[in-house]
């Protein structure tokens, strides 16, 4: 018997047994960097000349891996084995597929602080936000698999005499999978495993900040037992073939996350009916966000002050979740920044690689720019309250930022930074509070720090985002526990680990006989 599911527990690393088994992993991981990567197509390990070359973002000179590069025939290749592989894979039975997950799950949990290890090379995470990132990857699958069991028998419709009807789900056909770097394994391996469990073969481009760990999921999912061309591997530059991924004939869906530029541009190509195309494509765009915690004068200004702290400031802001604004009541405004300020200046940042810190690099040098372009935006728009400093000198290293009495409308109270800078405002009333968190494009997640039952109301139905939270901070997400996925221009509302993901992936089928 299958056990229900239950999130995959987070490593306590107050505990200096898992301090010192973290460290172990660290140190296997450190004397495997530098190594060639291949494609993978059909099952076939390909090595390209061309690579990607991806560093710790912590010390850029350390090269964790160079991974071939997919040219344009790469994916026609990656197709044909998808529609090959397609024929059998789709009628495996849903158990025979969750089967695979199940056992990739495995793997992965007996690796656990390898692939996290992983993730700090790669992405430069610190240890406990590459443990979750780990955990929420094991979790996707063991989710989905249980998922995918229940969809497969399909849902009551009603018979008259006479005539019987059955309703049931069908795979699509194959697809593509372009995940984001900053859930490195997360996101990678949900986005690729939910259409894969669902009937259907997936061509993966990772990330070019990214593909080692993105490798490491391909292996775990090769050893528990995925048949070839199930899944292909073809990392490479998106300007040689991301649009050629997308726009191609045989493509049925694209699962993408990511800016939300890429992810409208998309959608616009994907709209394109192409040559010898015989189907509507399908689009799951989960993008930006532009993400607030409101705070109200009755309300614990501790708790108020943890929320956006950790919010704003882990994994150095770059989550699409992340809180980049706090909007609150000028009763508790001055306290509640001020306190925002003393838990900030405990915070460590430093080389992940090396160190259990609070925040660690981010992810590049273009990031890096951007962010500091959007600190001197932030000095002419409002008054730096904390932080500021920037140093690329051997990482890309980015100190938590607040920024105080910023008009709603600013560029720092607007644009997706993606970095740790948090900008506040004050509002007059509740009224004002909801309508500050409402005036963005983005829609993804938000938070309201209050004791008032009838606020909380209210925000339940008037703060429009796709994931609101009471009395904490605006990230975390769990599968199975808080499906995750915008509104607005932060996406297409996909609600990962939840419940409805996927049905994104699957045909219904209506079939009546008459008797
Ligand atoms: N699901 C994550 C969270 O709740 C954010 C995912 C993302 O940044 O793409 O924090």
């Amino acid at each position: 018997m299958v056990l229900p599911f239950i999130h995959e527990p987070f490593t306590d690393f107050k505990d200096e047994t898992n301090q010192k088994e973290f460290e172990a992993a660290l140190k296997k991981v450190k004397s495997e960097l530098g190594k060639d990567y291949p494609l993978v197509i059909n099952g076939e390990k390909i090595y390209t000349d061309d690579k990607l070359v991806s560093v710790n973002p912590s010390n850029k000179n350390q090269v964790v891996g160079s991974v071939s590069k997919a040219t344009t025939q790469h994916v026609d290749q990656a197709m044909k084995a998808a529609n090959e592989a397609l024929k059998t894979w789709r009628t495996w039975t849903p158990e025979e597929r969750a089967e695979v997950l199940y056992r990739a799950a495995a793997i992965v949990r007996r690796r656990k602080h390898e692939f996290s290890a992983w993730l700090v090379y790669d992405a430069g995470k610190p240890w406990d936000q590459a443990d979750g990132d780990t955990a929420e990857g094991i979790d996707f699958m063991e989710y989905y698999a249980r998922e995918m069991v229940e969809l497969g028998k399909g849902k009551e419709i009603n018979d008259r005499v006479g005539e019987n009807n059955t309703y049931f789900y069908q795979p699509m056909g194959p697809g593509v999978t372009i995940p984001p770097w900053n859930f490195a394994f997360a996101i990678v391996c949900g986005t690729t495993v939910a259409p894969i469990v669902a009937g259907n073969p997936v061509l993966l481009k990772p990330s070019e900040n990214t593909p080692v760990i993105a490798y490491k999921l391909v292996e775990a999912l090769e050893e528990a037992g995925l048949p070839k061309g199930v899944l292909s591997f073809v990392p490479g530059d998106p300007k040689e073939i991301g649009d050629y991924l997308v726009d191609h004939p045989q493509t049925h869906f694209v699962n993408f996350t990511g800016s939300r530029a890429t992810g409208v541009r998309i959608m616009e190509r994907a709209a394109k009916v192409q040559e010898g195309q015989n189907f509507l494509k399908r689009v799951v765009a989960e993008m930006g966000g532009k993400d607030t915690i409101i705070v109200d004068n009755d309300a614990d200004l501790d708790l108020a002050a943890d929320s956006i702290v950790n919010s704003a400031f882990g994994f150095s802001g770059q989550k699409c979740s992340a809180c980049s604004r706090a909007i609150i009541h000028k009763d508790v405004y001055d306290e509640v920044l001020e306190k925002s300020i003393e838990l900030t200046k405990a915070l460590t940042v430093g080389n992940t690689s090396e160190d259990n810190v609070y925040m660690g690099p981010v992810v590049n040098q273009k990031q890096l720019e951007k962010i500091r372009d959007y600190i001197e935006v932030g000095k002419d728009e409002g008054v730096l309250a904390y932080g500021g400093e920037t140093d690329d000198s051997e990482g890309y290293f980015v100190h938590p930022t607040i920024f105080k009495d910023l008009d709603p409308k600013a560029r720092i109270m607007q644009e997706e930074i993606f970095g740790p800078v948090v900008g506040f405002t004050k509002a007059e009333n509740f009224d004002e509070l909801l309508d500050i968190a409402n005036n963005t494009e983005y829609g993804l997640t938000g938070a309201v720090i209050s004791n008032n039952r009838s606020h909380l109301n209210r925000a339940r139905y008037e703060f429009h985002v796709g994931n609101l939270y009471f009395n904490r901070g605006c990230t975390a997400a769990i599968v199975g526990y808080q499906p995750f996925g915008g509104f607005k221009m932060s996406g297409t509302d996909s609600k990962a680990g939840g419940p409805d993901y996927l049905q994104h992936f699957l045909e219904a089928k209506t079939v009546t006989e008459k008797f």
